[in-house]
């Protein structure tokens, strides 16, 4: 008798097992990605992400806890194009997950599904230290993340099937918000048209060409290479004789040389966040941008 509850039981129980379809774990190497991840995925999805807007995404370390959640990832969900190269492929070789690896469907890199500004056309780089395949900060052009948004759905779909009506409906509302606050954000901006800026690193390039900026210096006198003296005299003469209207910093980035040049020139800095806080959606993350830049532009 009770060998026979024991088995009744024990079948009712992986019935069930089978019926709750355990969440799809992901691995966000940018917060963008794991908000992106979230609302495509919404209740099919667990997101892990590695880093957050306080940190640089180009430096981190591959540290035990986030090799284990590498482990355990079904889908790995980052920007590609070299911004990771730095820790990525060692995270990668430390997980001993074979689901994630490059090829597989479980790794998903945003910038192969875009185009990309900045690609260097000669093998020298001369051009800095980084991001020869590409400037791969594409996150900031809501027209390339809407593409993205498209393929990561696809993904989503190819890795956990029975679940692509869900998949499709969230890709279909996400879509219809996003054009939505484009249509919103492109009127907002109408007046930072032509604005000139000078940025840290050439982060917002796809920021800028969305919203007609124009970039007339960076920090750095390299992609990559922190600003030096000589560079940021330079730069300061420039400035001088025809000022940008802002200088733009990312919160991870440190604000001294921005606030030096701001100091001399009188030209107002702008600290933004690259990406969206933890638990922030990409909309209110993008709309909080836009509305500093609108704000502290002169
Ligand atoms: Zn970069």
């Amino acid at each position: 008798m009770k060998t026979t509850i024991k088995v009744v039981l024990m079948n009712l129980l992986l019935s069930m097992s089978t019926m709750v379809k355990a969440e799809i774990q992901v691995l966000a190497c940018e917060p963008e990605w794991g908000s992106l991840v979230n609302s495509l995925g919404g209740k099919q999805v667990n997101v892990y992400q590695a880093t957050t807007n306080q940190q640089d995404p180009h430096h981190i370390q591959a540290r035990p806890s986030l090799i284990a959640k590498a482990r355990r990832a079904d889908l790995l969900v980052c920007a590609g194009a070299e911004l990771e190269a730095g820790w990525l492929p060692l995270l990668l070789r430390k997980s001993g997950n074979p689901d994630i690896q490059a090829g597989k469907p479980g790794y998903f890199m945003a910038s192969d599904y875009v185009t990309l500004l900045d690609k260097a056309t000669t093998l020298d780089r001369s051009y800095g230290d980084v991001h020869a395949a590409g400037n791969p900060h594409v996150h900031l052009d809501p027209e390339r993340l809407l593409k993205v948004a498209q393929a990561l759905s696809q993904t989503l779909i190819a890795i956990d099937p029975d679940n692509q009506e869900n998949y499709q409906i969230n890709l279909n509302s996400f879509t219809q918000k996003w054009l939505n606050m484009g249509q919103k954000w492109r009127k907002q901006t109408l007046s930072l048209t032509n604005k000139s800026i000078v940025v840290y690193h050439r982060s917002w390039i796809y920021l800028q060409k969305w919203l007609g900026l124009n970039e007339v210096g960076a920090l750095e006198p390299k992609p990559g290479i922190p600003p030096t003296s000589s560079h940021l005299t330079q730069l300061l003469v420039r400035m001088k004789q025809t000022p940008a209207d802002m200088i733009i910093y990312a919160s991870y980035q440190d604000s001294k040389a921005a606030k030096w040049l701001s100091q001399k020139t009188g030209i107002p800095t702008v600290m933004l966040n690259i990406s969206p806080d933890e638990g922030e959606s990409l909309f209110d993350w993008y709309q909080q941008l836009i509305d500093r830049l609108v704000k502290e532009k002169k």
